[in-house]
């Protein structure tokens, strides 16, 4: 099996103007340009993601939805259609996001429509799952994990699983400043990448996932070195051109070596 490319997304969540957005990409842009075998992506809002695919043309940088719907057209209102991310010029689109499923009620099984959806229109996606506090204390971890896993993977076939990214976010270390130890993401991630060969056999191997949940400069490269840790999707600190860059680049070294 080849060695899996880690893969380094910056969730921007609700900040960022078109004007800050377009200061942010060109940053990355002039600081990443020569960086190869690591995936680079930024999840601007809706509105600055066409400024910003324009700015990033033709660099190692795609760029990402926060979310997406389904359908793709019709009487649906506010929502943007997975095909419609694709139009814009997107590479991925996060799906699942803890903060989509706890303050917009998303469901496991909303998830398993528009991972469906990004794949028929040829995006990536960036598939969110993880435990709260509370499921973690009462020793449901697992139990969420499976359930989540189901609703996301229910209708992808073998032969496209590889196309997806999963990202292991557990809710208590987002925003928290509170991370999971090496040791504790990699047991969910090798925990995961079991499911994953029990529903796909070898492909499995191929798949990458993510760690998201207060990533810093000064975490990432230990979290990246774990065998099963496939690059991170960064909130907080995907927001400044400098930890952005010190993160992508620790995830390189860790691949490295
Ligand atoms: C996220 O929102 O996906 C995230 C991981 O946030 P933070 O890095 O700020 O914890």
């Amino acid at each position: 099996m080849e060695a899996r490319i880690p893969i380094i997304v910056g969730n921007w969540k609700l900040n960022k103007t078109i004007a800050e957005a377009l200061a942010l990409v060109t940053e990355l842009k002039n600081q990443l340009a020569s960086l190869r075998r690591v995936d680079i992506g930024v999840a601007p809002v809706f509105t600055a993601i066409h400024p910003v695919v324009k700015r990033l043309d033709g660099t190692n940088i795609g760029v990402a939805g926060q979310d997406c719907y389904w359908q793709d057209r019709g009487a649906y209102t506010g929502e943007v259609a997975a095909s419609m991310l694709a139009d814009a010029g997107c590479r991925y689109a996060i799906i699942g996001h803890s903060e989509r499923r706890q303050l917009f009620g998303e469901t496991d099984e909303n998830v398993g429509k528009k991972t469906r959806a990004a794949l028929d229109a040829g995006l990536t996606p960036i598939v969110c799952i993880g435990e709260t506090e509370a499921e973690r204390d009462s020793g449901e971890t697992f139990n969420r994990i499976d359930a989540q896993l189901a609703g996301a993977l229910d209708s992808i076939e073998p032969h496209e699983v590889d196309r997806v990214v999963l990202a292991y976010e557990p809710v208590w270390a987002i925003g928290t400043g509170r991370t999971a130890s090496p040791a504790q993401a990699q047991e969910v991630h090798e925990h995961i990448r079991g499911q994953l060969r029990q529903r796909f056999d070898h492909v499995a191997d191929s798949v990458r996932i993510q760690y998201g949940g207060s990533v810093k400069p000064a975490n990432a490269e230990n979290l990246m070195r774990q065998p099963d840790i496939d690059g991170g999707l960064i909130g907080g600190a995907s927001l400044a051109a400098a930890d952005f860059v010190a993160i992508v680049k620790a995830a390189h070294l860790a691949m490295g070596s």
